[in-house]
């Protein structure tokens, strides 16, 4: 006898309808309220993202690649001839990615609009002379705040790199904001846009990459609106484990390190024995 296997994401797409129907039936006959119709909303809502979210769960998951956890950042300047060798596709307002995260960074804005909000990307590539000339802005800022020059670079220094040391360098990073409120301050964390964003990233290979209480490793204030591609496989595990991208390289280099050193001793063993 055959045995057809079903498909998991028909049981998503019944659960959807059925949900919605629920909803629909909840608020005929109850009231027409809006706190009903709002009821309604946000069922159809959480089913569209269950469908959306079983999609992607059942892609595999990209193997990490050296560029896409290559870091730049106060410690780290951009290879020499990086930008060169980038290929670039442009976003609505003049902002320009990398064309191999365009894809996934396309789709986590689509997902994010279809839940029901409005996010915006601010900024992706960023070129050595525009990023010396944020820089030199924010000094500006604190000079005429009163502080002297070394203290205003130091405090310039925990909101922008120096040239060459900023991760837009790669054109691997963008800001994304609500598109009703662009600035970019740490309350931003409660906008629903940002909190869709810090819960899904993940599964389109972004991380939240500048995370608060990591200023010491990251050397950068806690930025709700700066995300990182990484691939998925190394966005879910830092997402999972709470890291900063220092941490995981460095957890890796000490992987790679141990293996290594794992292996040569397996081959001393083995010669001796030999022997
Ligand atoms: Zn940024």
């Amino acid at each position: 006898m055959r045995y057809h296997r079903p498909n998991p994401t028909i049981y998503y797409l019944i659960g959807a309808v059925a949900a919605g129907a629920f909803a629909l039936w909840g608020t005929v006959s109850v009231t027409r309220s809006a706190v009903s119709s709002w009821q309604a909303r946000k069922a159809a809502e959480t089913a569209k993202t269950a469908v959306v979210s079983s999609a992607i769960e059942s892609e595999p998951e990209e193997e990490t690649e050296p560029w896409m956890i290559l870091l730049v950042n106060k410690d780290h300047k951009i290879p020499t001839g990086y930008t060169r060798k980038i290929d670039f596709v442009k976003l609505r307002g003049d902002v320009w990615v990398d064309e191999r995260m365009y894809p996934s960074l396309q789709q986590m804005m689509d997902d994010c609009r279809a839940a029901g909000y409005h996010p915006i990307v601010i900024s992706g590539f960023r070129t050595i002379a525009y990023q010396d000339e944020l820089f030199q802005t924010e000094v500006r800022k604190y000079i005429r705040l009163g502080y002297p020059e070394n203290g205003a670079i130091l405090e310039a220094e925990k909101l922008q790199q120096h040239p060459g040391y900023s991760e837009h360098h790669l054109a691997l990073a963008v800001d994304i904001l609500p598109e009703s409120n662009q600035y970019p301050t740490q309350d931003q964390e409660n906008s629903d846009e940002i909190k869709w964003l810090m819960a899904h990233c993940q599964e389109y290979g972004f991380i939240l990459r500048y995370p608060v209480d990591k200023e010491s490793l990251t050397g950068i204030n806690y930025e709700p609106w700066h995300y990182r591609y990484v691939g998925t496989k190394a966005a879910k595990y830092i997402m999972k484990h709470k890291l900063c991208l220092e941490e995981y390289v460095t957890m890796l280099e000490e992987e790679t390190t141990q293996s290594a050193s794992d292996s040569s001793t397996e081959t001393t063993a083995a010669v001796e024995a030999d022997g």
